[in-house]
């Protein structure tokens, strides 16, 4: 076997060689000062211009298919401070491949600039939103709107616009040290909302936010415990870790491929078009050591070609070293195929590492807490 056919088997074995999803910054500008925000960049008004959308839409094309369509989402700094003219230019070069059922538009908004008029056009769009709230207002007190006003009287705006509007959304919450004792009260919020599922991050060092206290280990086993036993007893909400782990079970009983499971390089485009792979957290970070893990500019080469040359990259190689010590030496490996590259570069400045405090208390402890929920019933 050649080396190069020995590079190319290592990473085709992790990392999927076509993306299921490509995340897009239109600007990284946030109207909101949240306290464990980790863009750097969120002050900065610097839309994506209309080249650069162009040839995301051109890359994009490469990777759609019918039947299998890519889920394109809006995310890193706040999409609707650019107001409904200008992103509808943006993504006008989209338009064909979303009529044709090529791709699909998801946006992940913190919902305060939601009006009658954005409602209009996600609609029109069909694009699917994720709103990022954190619970109710006691416990949404981290994301706060300039000046440290509470967000959430004008998130709780948005969300009765979309509602109003028939405009089905998911939810995604930081859980901080704070909300971490009150997972049903969480819930119980969610539900009121009337959201389809909710993602729970457990507040990591990531990014510029890195002075904040996180949750511990015992904190993470508990909540997710609780979380689960919530889950038992209420139907109607989903919640994204505990259907993750579900899933998990199921493949390992009915022999359905999980372990097969490829890491999606889910390509992050800036609005200047420099792209990122594996963690949308990278993009915007200065690493001199890892050329700011720039892949490749959309203006310069396809992300079809970026990928091909993915694995030349110092951190995609680092972190299909990391992959292999976690399967050699972590119990969870099974259920967690590796956690997220951008936490072990965050926590520990490099990617061939294996543990971190975000795969302690978002994969290990949930097992845990699963485990500990059986051997309880067990004993009962
Ligand atoms: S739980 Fe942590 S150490 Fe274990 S496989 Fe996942 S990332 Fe690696």
């Amino acid at each position: 076997m050649r080396e190069g056919d020995h590079v190319l088997g290592r990473y085709t074995r992790r990392i999927a060689t076509q993306p299921h999803t490509l995340i897009a910054q239109a600007d990284p500008l946030c109207n909101l000062a949240c306290s464990y925000c980790y863009l750097p960049f969120k002050i900065r008004r610097n839309p994506m211009s209309d080249e650069v959308a162009e040839a995301v839409a051109r890359s994009a094309a490469d990777f759609a298919s019918p039947g299998a369509p890519i889920d394109l989402v809006w995310h890193a700094g706040e999409p609707t401070t650019l107001g409904v003219p200008r992103f509808g230019r943006i993504i006008a070069p989209f338009e064909e491949l979303r009529t044709e059922g090529l791709l699909r538009h998801f946006m992940q908004t913190n919902a305060t600039l939601i009006d009658d008029r954005w409602c209009e056009f996600l609609a029109e769009h069909e694009f699917r939103i994720g709103v990022s709230i954190d619970g109710p207002a006691a416990l949404n007190r981290h994301r706060a709107a300039a000046g440290g006003r509470p967000a959430f009287p004008l998130i709780m705006k948005g969300i009765d616009r979309l509602r109003s509007h028939g405009i089905g959304f998911s939810v995604i919450a930081v859980v901080t040290t704070e909300s971490i004792t009150h997972p049903e009260d969480l819930l119980d919020f969610f539900v009121s909302l009337g959201c389809a599922s909710v993602g729970f991050n457990i507040e990591e060092q990531e990014g510029v936010n890195s002075a904040r206290p996180t949750p511990t280990f015992e904190q993470a086993v508990e909540f997710w415990r609780r979380t689960i036993t919530w889950t038992r007893r209420n139907t109607g909400l989903t919640v994204r870790e505990v259907d993750r782990l579900g899933g998990y079970l199921r493949a390992r009983r009915t022999g359905d491929g999980w372990l097969s499971t490829l890491i999606d390089p889910i390509p992050t485009i800036s609005a200047a078009g420099d792209v990122v792979l594996l963690s949308p957290e990278l993009a915007d970070t200065t690493a001199p050591a890892y050329d700011d893990f720039r892949a490749g500019n959309v203006l310069e080469q396809s992300i079809a070609s970026m990928l091909e040359n993915a694995r030349r990259l110092k951190y995609v190689d680092e972190f299909l070293t990391g992959l292999d010590r976690c399967e050699e030496t972590c119990e969870f490996f099974g259920f967690c195929r590796g956690a997220q590259a951008g936490n072990r570069y965050f926590e520990t400045g490099r990617f061939d590492t294996t543990e971190t405090s975000h795969c302690r208390v978002s994969k290990q402890a949930l097992v845990v807490a699963l485990s500990d929920t059986v051997r309880e019933e067990h004993a009962a």
